[in-house]
């Protein structure tokens, strides 16, 4: 049937599954250096962190999702901005807030 065959083709070119969508955050931002390796907010709050966090757009340093703070996923929620890298000396790859990790 002609109408099948159409549906078909409309359906395989309109909606590419299987993909992941890629983060295109990385464009917007120009990789400010950061400032030093500490939580300001961990430090005023006498609280230790597990890991930290810089972000990519302004170089705030902040401690990372599995610290208690929480305080980089905070900078994230009040200023817009999604990409950090980790500052651990082992672990450099990226993180983005809206689409996960970025190889
Ligand atoms: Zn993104
Ligand atoms: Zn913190
Ligand atoms: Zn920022």
């Amino acid at each position: 049937m002609a109408l099948n065959i159409q549906g078909a083709n409309i359906t395989a070119r309109g909606s590419p599954n299987g993909q992941a969508p890629a983060c295109d955050h990385l464009d917007l931002v120009p990789a400010a250096a950061h400032g030093p390796a500490e939580c300001a907010q961990c430090l005023a709050l006498g609280l230790a962190w597990t890991s930290l966090r810089a972000c990519l757009t302004c170089g705030w340093v902040a401690c990372s999702d599995e610290s208690p703070g929480g305080h980089a996923r905070r900078h994230y929620e009040e200023t817009d901005h999604p990409v950090v890298t980790s500052l651990e000396p082992d672990m450099t790859r990226r993180w983005c807030y809206v689409h996960g990790p970025i190889a």
